[in-house]
């Protein structure tokens, strides 16, 4: 009988492990299978999403290789707002020219975020996304975009995942995960979904040519659309 205990124990084990690697394998398809390519872009055609291009006007944001990053932040989400509405998306933009909000004084820089925060909080808009880019003084080696978001609202990370998921090729072999940041105020004063993207690296020669190359601007705009596109086809009804 004990034998027989043993051996019971040991095939459940065994069927219990190869549960598990199914349900993996399962879950490495699907992830696979999510074709961005064929996104239908017509899930956005109704829905109404705010874009926020990072710094403007006398803030440069970060550089790198001779890019500053108010520009390629603004050339992206202004791509982006196009693909958008082109599919019956309403967008509600919270720059489009080479602008700020600054104040004078000290929280200059706050106040600009503050303010941008209450557009996209009373824009109606059910979704935001927020474009940046990187840099990092002194160093070549970084490169990839990177998706962030605030654990305020529980919608944020499926959404960060899916973003991240969709910009998977940018570059090829990106192998950066959607990543949870507390500290980020235009993350944490807002009161709808959303996600910051921070598209690439400027202090990545290579990565600085690409993300002011106006193919490569469409290609990562295209792929944020699709996201969302996913994103809404997921919450029909929501
Ligand atoms: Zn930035």
């Amino acid at each position: 009988m004990r034998i027989f205990a043993i051996r019971r124990r040991l095939m459940l084990a065994v069927m219990f492990s190869v549960a598990v690697v199914v349900l993996n394998l399962l879950t490495i398809r699907y992830l696979a299978a999510e074709d961005w390519e064929n996104v239908n872009l017509w899930a956005l055609a109704g829905h109404k999403i705010a874009v926020d291009p990072g710094h403007g006007g006398v803030d440069n944001g970060a550089s790198g290789n001779g890019v500053v990053e108010k520009e390629v932040t603004l050339a992206i989400a202004l791509k982006l707002a196009d693909i958008l509405r082109r599919y019956g998306a309403e967008v509600v933009l919270t720059r489009d020219s080479d602008t700020d909000y600054y104040t004078r004084g000290k929280g200059g820089k706050r106040n600009d975020l503050l303010t941008r925060v209450e557009m996209i909080n009373s824009s109606g808009a059910e979704v935001f996304i927020s474009i940046h880019v990187n840099s990092i003084r002194g160093s070549a080696a970084w490169s990839g975009a990177q998706v962030f978001y605030s654990p305020n609202l529980v919608a944020n990370k499926p959404l960060a995942e899916l973003v991240q998921r969709a910009l998977k090729s940018f570059p090829p072999g990106n192998k950066h995960q959607a990543k949870q940041d507390k500290d980020i105020l235009i993350l944490n004063r807002t009161n709808i979904p959303g996600v910051l993207v921070e598209t690439g690296f400027l202090s990545n020669p290579g990565e600085a040519a690409r993300l002011v190359d106006a193919a490569y601007q469409q290609k990562l705009a295209e792929h944020i659309a699709k996201a969302l596109a996913h994103h809404f086809s997921q919450n029909v009804g929501r």
